[in-house]
């Protein structure tokens, strides 16, 4: 086989004649491959066995002949020229005819034997059985190896990235505009898990040539992931209307992903897609820029929901560099003890006395202070982060605990927030366990909190995690109740003590006669099952009121207290600050 590298070893000894002749007599005759030699005008000079015994065609109709008789003129426009003028090789699949009729893929690879001065000289032109039909015209470069992907017959990013690079700075020269597009199958893994690999790869290629069928001849569409693509727009003159064009681009190519698929054993599966768009020169001339503008693209499409497309924005950049930033320095958090958890107190409706409190979890950040939970936890969520961050919450909120205890202070249920994650990665009960053990407290003033969502993840995993850290002695509280789409009959299987109804029902429970009739249900639910209701968010007088009518047993809001930090949580409770107890009965 020839190889690129090899053009090196061919350029030199070509001054020398006789080597010259012994080379391309070692290559015609010992190949196995089909080989032809032309001149400089496309007049095929020599041939050798393999070639006629591949396309059917006898040597003599062959020497002689101009290629053109073999090739198509656009084909020869492309491979000659890059063989020739641009890079002095070509490789790719064709379709080339066959002497009995019709044609047949070949693998192709061009290579323009030069002389020093520059004249060249001739083409050797190799010729092999290609496994499958081309989707796209292959030409290749450095790595023909790894610039196509076996499973679909696309280019692969390597090979992507170079024709990005030629696109931007054509498209530079002529006022073009170029747009990229970045596509990420929506639950692909759902195909290959329940219809299995073979399906699923049968599926990739059919997305593979729908893709490459919408596309102009002059774009490119490459397989870059398991279920990832990406599409090349070139020479898009009308730059102001850039934007329009590929819309209309990336909605067809949702009808096309739209129609079924039929897969063998009567599957018909419909796919979907999450698109980012980037377009040069408007968002940037440098290729690598371009690509991962398009991924951050993508990821905001993704973050929307199914089906969805996003154009590449300056601020998803500086969403993006935030969040980088962010993932980077909570990576020490743990270590360098910039976490602190915060204390907010849960109170009894009846007596008034504080008698939970829920452990919140807040990063004392070097350089911008104190920041939210709700800013952090999602990305520790995403880089799997929240394991470290989560065991040492609740490590530290059992320590707690103990000092409190050791203190002689009275002693309050501690509430600890746990991720979906926490569940499914790690070996919860035993990370309990130890913290249970190295502390010496009593199992049950330890209280996890989880939210519905979090349990729905996967549930037969979480309901046998939580069926043994009850079984310890630990409380378990539902988080958030009323947010997720699971109901109480669903969750009566759950060896839940306690529900925290969602704020977002106390914010509108004034004014909203359905909210109260809603929450008044989940009370009386609840209380069937023997949980106690904790109403979250409280920030009025006349909720309290509500809540107490309703019979909730606790509740946890501003109107008492936000969440404070330990030295003054502390002091609340040595000081028994209450809330004025219930004028009901
Ligand atoms: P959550 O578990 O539902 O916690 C209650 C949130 O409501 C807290 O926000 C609390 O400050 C806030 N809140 C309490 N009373 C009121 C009120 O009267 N009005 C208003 N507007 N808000 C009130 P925070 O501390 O910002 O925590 C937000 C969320 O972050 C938590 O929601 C929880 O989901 C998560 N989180 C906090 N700490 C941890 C943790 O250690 N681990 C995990 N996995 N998640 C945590
Ligand atoms: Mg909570
Ligand atoms: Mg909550």
């Amino acid at each position: 086989m020839i190889n690129p590298t090899d053009l090196k070893n061919v350029r030199e000894p070509v001054g020398n004649s006789r080597q010259e002749a012994r080379l391309l007599k070692i290559l015609l005759e010992n190949s196995q491959d089909g080989v032809l030699l032309m001149d400089r005008r496309g007049i095929i000079i020599r041939a050798n066995d393999a070639f006629a015994l591949m396309t059917g065609f006898a040597l003599r109709e062959v020497v002689g002949r101009h290629v053109r008789r073999f090739w198509s003129d656009r084909v020869l426009l492309t491979v000659v020229n890059d063989a020739l003028w641009h890079r002095g090789y070509w490789m790719g699949t064709l379709n080339l005819p066959l002497k009995r009729g019709g044609t047949a893929a070949f693998s192709v690879k061009v290579l323009a034997v030069l002389p020093d001065t520059g004249a060249v000289r001739m083409l050797v032109v190799q010729l092999a059985k290609a496994e499958r039909l081309p989707t796209v015209m292959r030409e290749a470069d450095h790595e023909p190896d790894s610039a196509w992907d076996p499973l679909t017959g696309l280019p692969t990013m390597a090979l992507f990235q170079d024709r990005l690079r030629q696109a931007v700075s054509q498209a530079q020269r002529r006022h073009y505009a170029v747009g990229l597009i970045f596509m990420d199958l929506d639950n692909f893994n759902l195909v290959n898990d329940s219809l299995g690999r073979e399906r699923g790869d049968l599926a990739l290629r059919e997305v593979a040539n729908r893709l490459a069928k919408c596309l102009r001849t002059s774009d490119i569409v490459a397989r870059i992931g398991a279920d990832e693509f990406a599409l090349l727009l070139v020479d898009i003159d009308d730059v102001t209307a850039a934007v329009r064009n590929v819309s209309v681009v990336a909605r067809k190519l949702y009808e096309l992903l739209d129609e079924p698929i039929r897969l063998p054993g009567g599957n018909e599966i419909r796919l979907s897609a999450a698109m980012g768009i980037t377009l040069s020169p408007q968002d940037g001339i440098d290729p690598q820029q371009l690509l991962k503008n398009s991924a951050t693209a993508l990821s905001h499409a993704k973050r929307k929901g199914r089906n969805n497309y996003q154009f590449f924005s300056q601020e998803m950049t500086e969403t993006a560099r935030r969040r980088f930033a962010m993932e980077n320095s909570l990576r020490y958090a743990v270590e360098r003890s910039e976490l602190v958890l915060y204390y907010q107190p849960q109170v009894d409706l009846k007596s008034g006395r504080v008698v939970g409190a829920e452990a919140l979890v807040r990063w004392n950040h070097p350089e911008r202070g104190l920041v939210s939970p709700l800013e952090f936890i999602p990305v520790a969520e995403e880089t799997g982060l929240i394991l470290p961050i989560g065991e040492w919450v609740l490590r530290t909120a059992c320590r707690q605990l103990a000092t409190w205890k050791a203190m002689g202070l009275p002693m309050i249920r501690v509430g600890v927030n746990l991720s979906a994650l926490q569940f499914q990665r790690q070996d919860l009960v035993k990370i309990v366990e130890s913290c249970l053990e190295e502390t010496g407290i009593d199992p049950k003033y330890l209280d996890l909190e989880i939210t519905e969502s979090a349990i729905m993840e996967d549930v037969q995993k979480t309901v046998a995690v939580l069926n043994r850290i009850s079984a310890l002695g630990v409380k378990l509280s539902i988080d958030d109740f009323g947010t997720g789409y699971s109901s109480l009959s669903q969750l009566r299987h759950f060896p839940f003590k306690t529900l925290k109804i969602d704020r977002s029902f106390v914010r509108s429970i004034e004014n909203n006669a359905g909210d109260a009739a809603i929450v008044s249900a989940i009370i009386a639910m609840a209380h069937s099952l023997d949980q106690t209701v904790v109403v979250e968010g409280l920030e009025t007088d006349a909720q309290l009121d509500i809540m107490r009518r309703l019979h909730c047993n606790e509740m946890q809001g501003y109107l008492f207290s936000a969440p404070t930090c330990v030295e003054e949580f502390t002091e609340m409770l040595r000081r028994g600050t209450s809330l004025p107890a219930s004028e009901e009965p």
